[in-house]
């Protein structure tokens, strides 16, 4: 990409709030399974004597996001109409917060990986967040379309950030670490595939040296972050050759089509609308109390676990990416290295064993019956030096597959380590009498042949014997 013109990016984040029920009534908030239109009431069909209600949980789920995005919380916000036509609002209006949102001023510090392939950390201003309602559903055949309000009025959380972003890396690199935010303060699934997550993408150029902003065009609701990554590629560069050739960026809407890797404006001109903000009649402001705001505790945030394994842990950088990167998985490490006393062995358990096979069966940690407890034990038993790692690994399939106590398996199926000195060293000797030629050559090539030996003992073991002695024995036989 050419470097001519600086990139200027702000984001409009859409997160659904994790409640049972919608917004204003008291249909189910997952409809995934049922019928179009069988989700629905007289609230959520906007029937005109049906009046809203507030869900008080979709505002404290907010709540925790916004402490865990250090935003300034007011004890007093309201809602408001805002007026415009879609087909997908057949109200004409959506129900949402203009002028006293309930959160103002807040920021995520994100690491962002440099040009130098290092990591940086950067911190990017949120101007406002708002509570609104989401829209109805329309799926678009070739011939007609379809209405759904199965999804209508499901809650939402608007996160509007400041024109902050000035490369695809940090645009990325925030979404994903709003995503972690959203699911650490169990605010929201933000799951982008099933429309949890979207955002709005405002995007302008400018010359290096200019300050004022530049004619900004909105990519509306993308919802993968490759998407993003290929339009936010593609506006650069149609931006760069108006402007190159002394044409205008015009102030637009416009759709990305991931099918033809281009953005098409679109024909209406929302920003030139009024929308006519008025406040919602039929909702009751939102007063919070300085104690029920001091109340809410913020979650640990992911990068602040980031810092913390690699500084107290002593985890490597990249490990504790991604042990920090999943609330669930991010527990379950800090149990077991807390139980354990060993968090590079925990670490090391359930990054390369267990991670391993939750993938292998698509499934979370919370649906396996694995507790840090069995990771434990099993390194229990490797630090007394009574099974190997690699006897260890079948242990911990078993401990997987059956939710067994590793001590149970390991006695059932003697596998504990073979610690006899003078079985181990009739083994060990037979192993050298069998390689007389190669002992004869050990003066030369030390170091490689003695790991021969000890593999082909441990082998020869079936991996029971004890590392340690099997290294002492052959030491002693080979120095004769
Ligand atoms: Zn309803």
């Amino acid at each position: 990409m050419a470097q001519k013109y600086e990139l200027v990016v702000g984001l409009e984040v859409h997160a659904r709030i994790k409640t049972k029920s919608k917004l204003w009534c008291s249909c189910d908030a997952y409809w995934f399974w049922k019928n179009p239109n069988e989700n629905t009431c007289e609230v959520c069909m906007w029937f005109p004597w049906a009046l809203p209600v507030l869900n008080e949980d979709a505002v404290n789920l907010a709540l925790k996001t916004w402490k865990a995005l250090n935003c300034d919380i007011p004890n007093f916000s309201k809602f408001d109409r805002k007026s415009y036509f879609y087909p997908d609002l057949p109200t004409w209006f959506q129900t949402t917060q203009f002028d006293e949102p309930v959160c103002k001023k807040g920021f995520l510090e994100v690491y962002v990986e440099n040009r130098e392939w290092k990591k940086e950390k950067k911190k990017f201003w949120i101007d406002r967040i708002h509570i609104e309602n989401d829209a109805w559903k329309l799926s678009h055949t070739s011939n007609w379309t379809e209405v759904d309000l199965n999804r209508a009025w499901c809650p939402l959380m608007e996160i509007v950030t400041e024109p902050d972003f000035r490369s695809i890396a940090d645009v990325k690199a925030f979404l994903q670490e709003m995503q972690k935010v959203l699911r650490a303060a169990w605010s929201s699934d933000a799951d982008m595939e099933k429309g949890q997550l979207r955002a709005d993408v405002n995007i302008s150029l400018r010359p290096f040296w200019q300050k004022e902003f530049w004619i900004r065009a909105e990519l509306k609701n993308m919802n993968s972050f490759s998407e993003i990554e290929k339009a936010l590629k593609y506006e650069y560069k149609r931006q760069a050759i108006l402007l190159d050739s002394w044409k205008e960026v015009v102030q637009e809407t416009r759709w990305w089509d991931a099918v033809k890797w281009e953005s098409t404006g679109q024909r209406w001109k929302w920003w030139a609308a009024d929308y006519r903000y008025f406040p919602e009649p039929d909702l009751p402001t939102i007063l919070l109390s300085d104690e029920k705001i001091a109340s809410v505790k913020k979650c640990d945030l992911p990068t602040e676990k980031y810092e913390k394994y690699q500084s107290e842990f002593w985890i490597k950088e990249i490990d504790a990416f991604i042990l920090s990167s999943d609330v669930e998985l991010s527990q379950f490490f800090e149990e077991t290295a807390k139980i354990s006393w060993d968090s590079k062995k925990s670490a090391s358990w359930i990054l390369s064993e267990f991670i391993k096979f939750l993938k292998e069966d698509l499934i979370k940690i919370s649906e396996s019956k694995v507790k840090p407890e069995h990771i434990w034990n099993l390194i229990k038993f490797i630090n007394n030096w009574e099974i190997s790692w690699k006897i260890g690994k079948e242990v911990f399939e078993e401990v997987y597959k059956t939710w067994k106590n590793p001590e149970d398996i390991i006695e059932e199926k003697w596998l504990k380590q073979n610690s006899n000195e003078d079985e181990l060293r009739e083994i060990c000797q037979k192993i050298l009498d069998d390689n007389s030629d190669l002992v004869e050559k050990y003066h030369w090539w030390r170091d490689n042949l003695f790991w021969s030996f000890v593999g082909q003992t441990m082998k020869a073991t079936q991996w029971k014997a004890n590392p340690g002695i099997v290294n002492k024995i052959l030491k002693e036989l080979l120095s004769k």
